[in-house]
């Protein structure tokens, strides 16, 4: 026992322990270049390895065609709620917003200011709870793009098939807290965005991912910082980038590599989710989760029990079993389990024996 918990965060997340430990042990003195990563020359040969390889391995990794630019940015993915319609809309276009929880929510508001921007589908009202089926959009002829969360951290609602906006619209995806999770078809969208802390590293690092043909086009008014054509054109470098997050994000992406791929890791991820969804289900309504089964989050599972005072208490047993993190967000209360790739089937186990032997107790 190293004395690490089972952490059920939403993000910052557990990280593989095996990227952890690599990180250690060449933090101090990186590959015998007699520094660490923090204290190198962002354009220099060591770090240019880097972040070329972590480049190519999330490439492999997602099976990115070569007509998009991956970017390593920073300002996290709510950054991008003004990035995206500063770069891809003129301030007289629509732009299309499915609200299916908080994020796609603060990403239409945001949008607002750059945009003619419209909810064309909107979960409010069923607490977001559901997604929209294909045949219920309504969405707006010529609208420049459709704006979607993949994966809706805080509500556990995660789209299984993408909406096809048909048309010249474009599809753009908030992917911050599924992504990396699954095999993605990345010529369906025009853009993925998406935070590195609940998959693949550390905050500070936002991932974009955007068709090149669509980049140049960028508002008079976008500051550089938000440019993706000055980030592509100059490979991520423009000003000095996130280093060490960009680092432990290739660790992560390698990692991923080795243990099969993102196909595997969709498998292992489906087997998590099932416990803890399973257990959910056969409890006979001791815990609750809103979500409708068709949508639930492989990522995110939110939950509740009769009262308040039962859910402090199981946060109590399990943060005691070393098992933390497992409030759900202010914004909704109950209970939240992120089980992102790193978190280990052992930790969901746990997690589950503890939802059964508390249940006996308190039933
Ligand atoms: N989108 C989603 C789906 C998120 O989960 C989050 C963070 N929890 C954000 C956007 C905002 O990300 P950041 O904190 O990196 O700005």
């Amino acid at each position: 026992d190293d004395g690490r918990v089972f952490n059920f965060a939403a993000g910052p997340a557990t990280l593989p322990a095996s990227v952890l430990k690599q990180a250690q042990e060449e933090l101090y003195n990186w590959r015998g270049s007699g520094m660490s990563i923090m204290e190198m020359s962002h354009r220099g040969k060591e770090f240019t390895s880097i972040i070329q390889n972590a480049e190519a391995s999330l490439r492999s990794l997602l099976k990115i065609p070569d007509d998009y630019a991956v970017l390593f940015l920073q300002g996290g993915a709510t950054t991008q709620f003004a990035s995206v319609p500063l770069n891809l809309c003129k301030p007289e276009d629509t732009a299309d917003y499915i609200v299916s929880g908080s994020w796609s929510d603060k990403a239409f508001k945001e949008g607002q200011k750059y945009c003619t921007a419209k909810v064309v589908w909107s979960g409010k009202s069923n607490k977001y709870t559901d997604l929209p089926q294909p045949g219920e959009l309504s969405l707006t002829p010529g609208a420049r793009f459709l704006h979607i969360c993949a994966n809706e951290t805080i509500h556990g609602v995660e789209f299984k098939d993408y909406p096809s906006p048909g048309g010249d619209t474009l599809l753009v995806a908030d992917m911050s807290s599924n992504f990396c999770s699954k095999p993605v078809d990345v010529s369906k969208f025009a853009l993925i965005y998406a935070g590195a802390q609940k998959n693949i590293g550390p905050s500070g690092v936002t991932i974009v991912i955007v068709r090149k043909d669509l980049l140049g086009n960028s508002q008079k008014i976008t500051p550089v910082m938000l440019d993706y054509k000055i980030h592509a054109d100059n490979n991520s470098l423009y000003n000095t980038p996130p280093c060490f997050g960009i680092y432990v994000c290739g660790l992560v992406f390698s990692d991923l590599l080795e243990k099969g791929g993102l196909r595997a890791a969709e498998q292992r991820n489906i087997e998590k989710a099932k416990l803890l969804y399973d257990a959910i289900d056969a409890s006979n309504g001791f815990f609750k989760c809103p979500v409708k089964k068709e949508v639930r989050s492989l990522m995110n599972v939110p939950f509740t029990m009769e009262t308040p005072d039962l859910e402090a208490a199981f946060l109590k047993e399990a943060a005691a079993g070393g098992m933390v993190q497992l409030k759900g967000h202010r914004s909704v209360g109950g209970i939240r389990a992120s089980i992102y790739n790193a978190m280990p089937k052992a930790g969901v186990e746990k997690l589950v024996a503890l939802m059964k032997s508390f249940q006996e107790r308190h039933a």
